[in-house]
């Protein structure tokens, strides 16, 4: 089985990035959060873009992720031949990343039957035209978005890749909730689609798109996906929640705790640190934790790095997911766990 990667998507502003690598430093963090990273490019500030560039230069980051941005296209931020157009200018004149995601239209929850077929109808006659009109030194970088509700339109996208010769692919139709449908969710559809894409094309790298906390990761690498993008630990931190390897987001936000009102205390707090055996600099005060939101985003970011690099090794991984994320355990039957 390929080892899963997890993808940091930074879509943070650059005090963000640099208040981070100065506390990982300070601290002496040997966990690397930043090998894989994961940008788009054209909604990103030229300042992020800047630095992201200087990292990939000193070697913080290995591997870096170009995405498209077809998720600003599902809010409605930019129309979707403007994003191809501008997407490929980037593309073609920035050369120093080592994925390239082509431009893709995804569907959302609310749209009808034949409003999905025609975006991933888009999705994959632009690809393939963007394909052909990147550099052919770009072209292997690629990664081919599948996108469908149905199998017969994931099918679709795989036949037309695989006649490109493309060698990574990313699939991006989860469910999506929020009131602009613009939060991914796991659902037992889109990991349908999933086992399809494996039993079809087995030797492609899959990744997918935007869905990731610790126990949808657990599920996604048992499923033979290789490698997931999230920003869900900065997001998680940001509404006052915190991850544990494997667990979901649970809230510790000082006021809702006085309130009793439905969050982490501080004994199932300690518990979940000795259960999962995770330990940084950034939990080891719980009050702090709680008041914290610069803390909480680093204790989640290494709680996501832990996850991902001892998900074959953890002898309780599935009763740590039965009991402190039920929701997540139904998942272990579609992916055949
Ligand atoms: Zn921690």
């Amino acid at each position: 089985m390929v080892n899963l990667r997890f993808v940091c998507t930074l879509s943070i502003a650059p005090r963000d990035l640099r208040m981070l690598l100065c506390e990982l430093k300070y601290q002496n963090v040997t966990l690397k959060p930043f090998d894989n990273v994961l940008i788009s490019p054209l909604f990103s500030r030229s300042e992020t873009i800047r630095l992201v560039k200087k990292l990939k230069e000193d070697g913080t980051i290995r591997n870096l992720y170009f995405d498209s941005g077809g998720y600003q296209v599902q809010k409605g931020v930019i129309g979707y031949h403007a994003l191809y157009n501008h997407l490929l200018r980037f593309y073609q004149e920035n050369d120093w990343a080592d994925y390239y995601v082509l431009p893709d239209y995804p569907p959302t929850s609310l749209d009808s039957p034949e409003q999905v077929q025609q975006k991933v109808r888009l999705t994959v006659e632009c690809g393939r035209q963007f394909y052909w009109e990147l550099p052919s030194h770009l072209r292997e970088k690629t990664i081919g978005v599948v996108q469908g509700r149905s199998l017969d339109e994931v099918h679709y996208c795989l036949e037309n890749y695989k006649r490109l010769g493309i060698k990574q692919l990313g699939f991006g139709s989860f469910g999506t909730r929020g009131s602009d449908s613009g939060v991914n969710i796991l659902d037992e559809r889109s990991l349908e689609s999933i086992a399809f894409i494996r039993r079809h094309y087995p030797e492609i790298r899959l990744h997918t798109f935007g869905v990731g906390n610790p126990p949808t990761a657990y599920i996604l690498s048992k499923m033979g996906v290789a490698s997931f993008d999230s920003s869900g630990w900065i997001k998680a931190a940001a509404y006052g929640n915190i991850y544990f390897p494997f667990t979901r987001a649970y809230n510790v936000s000082f006021r809702r705790i006085e309130k009793g009102n439905g969050a982490l205390n501080e004994d199932a707090f300690l518990q979940l640190k000795d259960l999962t055996g995770h330990e940084c600099p950034f939990c080891r005060d719980f009050r702090e934790i709680s008041k914290s939101r610069d803390k909480r985003v680093l204790h989640n970011l290494l709680s996501m790095v832990e996850t991902v690099e001892s998900i074959n090794e953890h002898p309780q991984v599935q009763s740590v997911i039965s009991q402190w994320s039920p929701n997540y355990s139904k998942f272990f039957k579609v992916g055949k766990v």
